[in-house]
């Protein structure tokens, strides 16, 4: 999809082959390449990342899970078409305040734990047609704006939970890299027993 220059070349690969991946892949923890070109590649790749966003239940996808190393994602909270919101080129302004919330990854399925991220925050970004625009945001509109922009960075929840978390999710954690290791789809999601944690965001 990308190799990495800020420009989505979709003569590369099949968009519909395009699928979510997941840790230990190592393209989640590339830095992306910010976009310079506004076509229809790059409307295409959005509205694919909406597709796969939603046949998942998320309500965020960045284009590095998708293995699309360009600096873009998509969020919809709603579900409502209207609610749809492409961001090109994100960067995070203002973070003020500082609050602790449950989140989930599409690229880490089955981890939900507490990350502790700004209350609010500002952000600039380019629509998928290269227009510019500003919002403002606070709670789970800031936080998915975090987690996304993170991915953007190759920064992922792992890196951002607490002792507690990172010992209770050791499990899920191996066997994602042994499923990595040994070329096995780490999904469908594993059924984990006891209680599921479904309360936050999957992003
Ligand atoms: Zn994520």
């Amino acid at each position: 999809m990308s190799d990495n220059s800020g420009e989505v070349d979709s003569s590369c690969c099949k968009l519909d082959q395009l699928a979510i991946i997941c840790y230990p892949d190592p393209r989640l923890r590339k830095r992306c390449a910010p976009i310079t070109r506004f076509d229809e590649d790059l409307v295409a790749l959005s509205k694919r990342l909406f597709e796969l966003m939603h046949a998942d239940n998320g309500v965020g996808l960045a284009a590095s899970q998708v293995g699309a190393l360009v600096r873009m994602f998509v969020m919809n909270l709603t579900g409502k078409e209207e609610d749809a919101r492409v961001f090109v080129n994100p960067a995070i302004h203002d973070a003020q305040g500082n609050v602790s919330s449950e989140e989930g990854c599409l690229s880490l399925p089955d981890i939900h734990v507490d990350v502790r991220r700004a209350a609010q925050c500002r952000i600039t970004a380019q629509d998928v047609r290269g227009t510019p625009f500003t919002l403002e945001g606070e709670g789970l509109v800031c936080r998915v704006w975090q987690h996304e922009t993170d991915h953007l960075n190759g920064t992922l929840l792992l890196d951002r939970m607490g002792p507690t978390d990172r010992i209770a999710t050791r499990k899920i954690v191996r066997g994602l890299e042994d499923a990595f290791r040994e070329k096995k789809p780490a999904r469908p999601r594993v059924v984990t027993a006891g209680k599921r944690h479904t309360d936050g965001p999957v992003l």
